[in-house]
């Protein structure tokens, strides 16, 4: 890995299969070249595991050093649709991811003297429960929102009181305001709890937001997705192409439609479950192992002609608008 250690690696999420279509999406539009006119952009984007790729190509100048593409079309393998099909949904379909760390002061000391201590455990306890309110009580019911505390540390021993407590998050929504009252309310939810507690506003928490690491919602143009759709149905047959719901997952390919170009993105999944074991699971009522499970592997001789008909066909159909 990027330190130095060693680790095993495995196609976890799919990424080969993501890869094959690729390369098999450019040779049939190669072959069927006179089919379509324009240029074809290929995307060749690493890192989607760690949310890095898209941002630093865009920041490299791939809109700018190469060609402003008018449409921008991605494939995401699934691991709960069977093989053959291909499922979509126009407008919000990936959340927003936002890692967020809360730092809490207190004022360490001895266990059995609590009353000389600002106890920062007993304050990270409050500001945990509390923060279940932010999506409970502040936001709309009916804007999607999860904020998840998935670690939590401090202290060293029985008797001892620290000095700190870190919170780690992760944020998700969909709509940009969600994601922002989110963290705003974050920022006035671990402060005003400090203050009840006593603490300086110097020693507040300190809120970081590792902007870094954010990834925009996964916005699907629905004018564009239509297209898509209706491409992949005639390729594929109606009955293959199915409407999904959104995930509160994240991907970084939004990043692509969310730039001051402005151009509208199509992500859609390809069913990668042998057909036997999905219906095997349904009638068993099993649950089937997850992308980024050690368990997963796509029927690629199912999956990759059906991704690549379908991004094939889809490319046909947008390079034919207008
Ligand atoms: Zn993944
Ligand atoms: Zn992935």
């Amino acid at each position: 890995d990027e330190h130095g250690a060693k680790v095993g690696v495995m196609h976890g999420c799919g990424h080969d299969i993501h890869m094959s279509s690729f390369i098999g999406t450019a040779e049939q539009l190669i072959t069927h070249k006179n089919k379509w006119k324009g240029t074809l952009m290929m995307v060749a984007q690493p890192a989607e595991e760690v949310g890095g790729g898209a941002k630093a190509m865009l920041n490299e100048g791939l809109f700018s050093k190469y060609a402003k593409p008018d449409h921008v079309i991605a494939l995401h393998v699934s691991a709960s649709v069977p093989a053959g099909k291909v499922t979509m949904k126009n407008e919000y379909t990936m959340a927003s991811v936002d890692s967020v760390d809360i730092n809490i002061k207190g004022k360490g000391g001895h266990g059995a003297y609590p009353h000389t201590t600002i106890d920062p455990v007993v304050i990270a306890a409050r500001t945990v429960l509390a923060l279940q309110t932010i999506t409970s009580r502040e936001l709309s019911p009916l804007e999607p929102s999860v904020i998840t505390v998935g670690s939590i540390h401090g202290g060293s021993k029985h008797n001892v009181i620290s000095d700190e407590v870190k919170l780690q998050l992760t944020l998700r929504s969909y709509n940009p305001d969600v994601r922002n009252a989110q963290i705003a309310a974050i920022k006035r939810i671990t402060a005003g709890i400090a203050q009840s507690a006593g603490l300086d506003e110097s020693d507040y928490p300190a809120v970081i937001v590792h902007e870094d690491e954010s990834i925009p919602s996964t916005y699907n143009n629905p004018s564009q997705t239509n297209i898509v759709r209706s491409a992949i149905k005639n390729a594929i047959g109606d009955t293959n192409v199915l409407e999904t719901q959104a995930v509160m997952a994240g991907e970084d390919f939004g990043l692509y439609g969310r730039t001051d170009e402005n151009i509208p993105i199509t992500l859609f999944w390809l069913g990668g479950v042998n057909q036997k074991q999905y219906a095997r699971a349904i009638k068993n009522n099993e649950t089937l192992p997850s992308l980024h499970s050690s368990k997963f592997a796509p029927d690629y001789k199912v999956a990759l002609p059906t991704g690549i008909k379908a991004m094939s066909n889809a490319a046909v159909a947008l390079f034919n608008t207008k």
